[in-house]
């Protein structure tokens, strides 16, 4: 492997270090080391290097231009390898790839400084620039077949050149617009320039034929084009062969501000004339053989400057095998990343926890069947805890699948070792549910062993948190539910081991240190993460790579889907009965209305009228109110009603809190849905499921784009979490679909889409974690080790702190 260059240069080395063995023993046996090098320097000349590197190889292949003498071969051998071994280093490669691009002749240092504010400081950054687009430059139009809203490019002869004033709109004064008209003998277009016309007049006179290409408007009675991109082929400021064969395909680069389209190209081309063979690639062989990819260097040079014949489709489509090639380098060097830093979370010490005879009592114990999905949940978790490391594993699965009999399950493993399990919830409204969910749970299992549990939140009486805490510190307790204050406050346990935490809140550093601190023995105790919001699996492995992945794909048997019913304005009077109905049966509704931040005053003013509304329709029925603007007490106060039955209305324009069970809610209205994520209505309809009888949502759609459409329809579809988590990221992309909270937690990739790419995110997974096998430290990989450390080592250090 290594880059062409560096191969180029071995090749050229092996010569001088045979002749250099043992101190030159060989010496008077090698034959043709002047011709040997120089054929080698050539061939390592013409590679795409920078030209210092350049300069370097053709002044040692000077020095063998002719054949030497014994006395000056052996000096001349001495300076060629000192000269040439330190390009040889990946050090070397390493920083010429990290030099700014104000090292390539045409920048300098104001564009330098123009192109770091887009975020490309570095050489290495303009070659993974890929083109935005492509134009098809091989076909020209005649000026009178211009099709109007197309991209086009056809060659014209300038008729009629110069400035025109035009007043610029609200500022009072005049603004200078370049205008030319050009023709062929089928017709003209006028091209415009609003900026930047000084330099454009400058080099485009009257009578030039131009190459012109850009996206066709209609003006008047004519067509038009602004900020054309154009190339003088004859005539005065001529500058390229108007060889019609020379034209290409040409890449298209996201528009910079300063930089016109042909610089910008034009620095890019230069950046991997002279860069590109330094590139290497750390692909296992085997992968790269098997899908038959190219090397990075050849994959560079082809989607910055294809060839005539290149296929234009697989390009604009970015699934050429080039731009395969690099997005599984990209995505392989993340992977071996987080694997490495899966392995080395593995070798933490911890306390291992072999599950014993109550835990398997306490399974049989419950008032159902485990679900499969659930069993191999379980067992993946018991295994964990088994061995002699910290378990870090993340358990998804919808709501209601059943994640936190699998906690409860953990906890009596680890109450039976004689430690002590935490659970923490986001809120505490959660965290009540929750024990009363483990209290139910723990009164099957037979006495005297049962779970002895306890509450912790800010609203428990300050008496019985006294109690609790010094219950805790006495080891009296087996499992204590609370919020995340359990950790921050000076909570003492007895003997922690196991640390639950439902929703994503994962732990950074100075948890980790703190909970350590609690810990037995101040061991990292075993964590399980729990999930209910279904995230896809390419997702999911990449978000959370250094956790294990438990998956419950399956609810309960005896669930009904809720029922989904779509709805358009003017069809109220449906909703209207639906709450009706729910009410005479005893049942209780949600009504959420989306807040949109920079509108929350009329979104609100929406909710509360709404509320007016049902409380005057239906005099009979407690109807509350929720926002964003109560403070979290009221909130709460208001959820509790709700949850005891004493509301049977519930309007918010917040989420209803996360996963909230409140059995006998079985109307969900979603108004504004059109508004809302995918992943978020499925979680508000989930609510509406929660008890025995069948749950119905409603989802008011006021306003429609396709793209709003195809999120209704698809929720519309299926019930399957982790189906409708999919299309959503295929929906929305990896950033809008994880939002804002969590997208700090997404590597920044540069090539990759994880919704596009996802099939190779397991493949670069796959061979990543094969990698490790066969070197688990990259010993024996140094160079990929420093290439992981440089994309991935900050970022990675960063997701840990999440
Ligand atoms: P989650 O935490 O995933 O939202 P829970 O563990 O709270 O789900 O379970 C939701 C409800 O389903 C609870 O009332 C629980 O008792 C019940 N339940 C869980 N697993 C099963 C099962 N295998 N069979 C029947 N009911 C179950
Ligand atoms: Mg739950």
């Amino acid at each position: 492997m290594g880059s062409p260059f560096q191969s180029a240069l071995e090749a050229l080395l092996a010569p001088l270090e045979f002749a250099a063995r043992d101190d030159f023993a060989a010496l008077s046996r090698v034959r043709g080391l002047e011709a040997n090098v120089r054929e080698a320097a050539a061939r390592a000349g013409v590679l795409a290097i920078p030209p210092d590197a350049r300069e370097r190889l053709a002044r040692v292949a000077a020095r063998f231009a002719a054949e030497l003498p014994r006395e000056a071969l052996r000096s001349e051998v001495e300076r060629g390898l000192s000269e040439l071994r330190p390009l040889a280093s990946p050090a070397f490669a390493e920083a010429a790839l990290a030099r700014s691009p104000a090292a390539l002749a045409g920048v300098g240092p104001k564009r330098a400084e123009q192109l770091a504010r887009r975020g490309l400081r570095r050489v290495a950054d303009l070659l993974l620039w890929l083109p935005a687009r492509y134009d098809d430059r091989r076909a020209l139009v005649k000026l009178g077949e211009l099709e109007v809203g197309r991209r086009a490019t056809f060659v014209g002869r300038v008729v009629a050149a110069d400035f025109a004033s035009r007043p610029l709109r609200g500022r009072g004064r005049r603004g200078r617009v370049f205008q030319a008209v050009v023709g062929d003998e089928s017709g003209s277009a006028n091209l415009k320039w609003f900026r930047g016309g000084e330099s454009v007049a400058r080099t485009l006179r009257k009578g030039a034929l131009l190459l012109v290409t850009g996206d066709v408007r209609r003006y008047r009675f004519s067509k038009e084009i602004v900020h054309p991109e154009i190339e003088v082929l004859a005539g005065e400021g001529a500058r390229a062969d108007p060889d019609p064969e020379r034209r290409c395909i040409v890449p298209d680069y996201p528009v910079l501000e300063g930089f016109p389209p042909r610089s910008l190209r034009e620095i890019v081309i230069r950046a991997v004339a002279e860069y590109a063979d330094l590139v290497e690639g750390f692909l296992p062989p085997a992968l790269v053989r098997e899908r038959g990819l190219p090397e990075p260097a050849p994959a560079l040079r082809h989607l910055h400057g294809p060839a005539r014949d290149a296929d234009l489709e697989a390009l604009r489509e970015r699934r050429d095998p080039a731009h395969q090639r690099l997005v599984l380098e990209e995505l392989y060097l993340l992977e071996v990343g987080l694997a490495l830093r899966h392995a080395a979370r593995a070798r933490e010490e911890g306390l291992a926890i072999a599950s014993g005879p109550r835990a398997a009592a306490a399974e049989r114990q419950l008032p159902f069947r485990l679900t499969g999905a659930q069993r191999r949940a379980w067992h993946e978790i018991r295994r964990d805890l088994a061995r002699p490391h910290p378990m870090n594993r993340l358990l998804e699965g919808d709501v209601g699948s059943g994640k936190t009999v699998v906690a409860y399950l953990a906890a009596v493993a680890v109450a039976e070792a004689g430690h002590q399990t935490a659970l923490m919830a986001p809120t505490e409204l959660l965290a009540e549910q929750h024990a009363r969910t483990l209290a139910r749970l723990a009164a099957a299992e037979a006495e005297p062993a049962r779970l002895r549990l306890a509450l912790l939140t800010a609203s428990v009486p300050r008496g019985e948190a006294l109690e609790a805490r010094r219950a805790l510190a006495a080891g009296e307790i087996d499992l204590v539910v609370g919020t995340h204050a359990l950790v921050q406050e000076g909570v003492a346990f007895r003997s922690l081991a196991l640390v639950a935490t439902d929703e994503q809140h994962r732990f950074g550093v100075r948890q980790r240190a703190a909970l350590a601190e609690k810990a037995a023995k101040g061991w990292l105790p075993h964590a399980l993460v729990m999930t209910a919001t279904p995230i896809p699996r390419t997702l999911a492995l990449t978000l959370y790579g250094d956790l294990d992945l438990s998956v419950i794909d399956e609810l309960p048997p005896g669930r009904e889907p809720v029922q989904t019913l779509l709805l358009r304005p003017g069809e109220g009077k449906r909703v209207a009965e639906l709450l009706r109905e729910a009410a005479d049966r005893g049942e209780q509704a949600y009504v959420v209305y989306p807040v949109l931040e920079e509108s929350e005053g009329s979104d609100l003013r929406a909710a509360q009228e709404s509320a007016e509304r049902i409380r005057r329709a239906f005099p009979e029925l407690a109807v509350d109110l929720v926002h964003g603007r109560l403070d979290a007490r009221a909130r709460a106060a208001a959820m509790g009603r709700f949850e005891r039955g004493e509301t049977q209305v519930l309007v918010a324009t917040t989420v209803v809190e996360v996963g909230v069970d409140v059995p006998s809610a079985t109307l969900m209205v979603v108004e504004h849905a059109e508004r809302f994520g995918l992943a978020q209505l499925h979680q508000l309809r989930g609510r509406a499921g929660r008890g025995e009888r069948r749950g119905t949502c409603v989802l008011v759609a006021r306003a429609s784009t396709p793209e709003s459409e195809a999120r209704l329809q698809a929720l519309l579809e299926t019930s399957d979490g982790f189906a409708i988590a999919e299309a959503d990221l295929r929906l929305r992309g990896p950033g809008e679909f994880l939002g804002t909270r969590q997208h700090g937690r997404l590597p920044d990739l540069r090539l990759a889409d994880l919704a596009r790419d996802a099939r190779h995110v397991s493949a670069a997974r796959e061979a990543a974690r094969e990698t490790l096998r066969r070197d688990p430290d990259l010993r024996r990989s140094p160079d990929l080790a420093r290439a992981v450390r440089a994309h991935w080592g900050e970022r990675l250090a960063l997701v840990d702190v999440g």
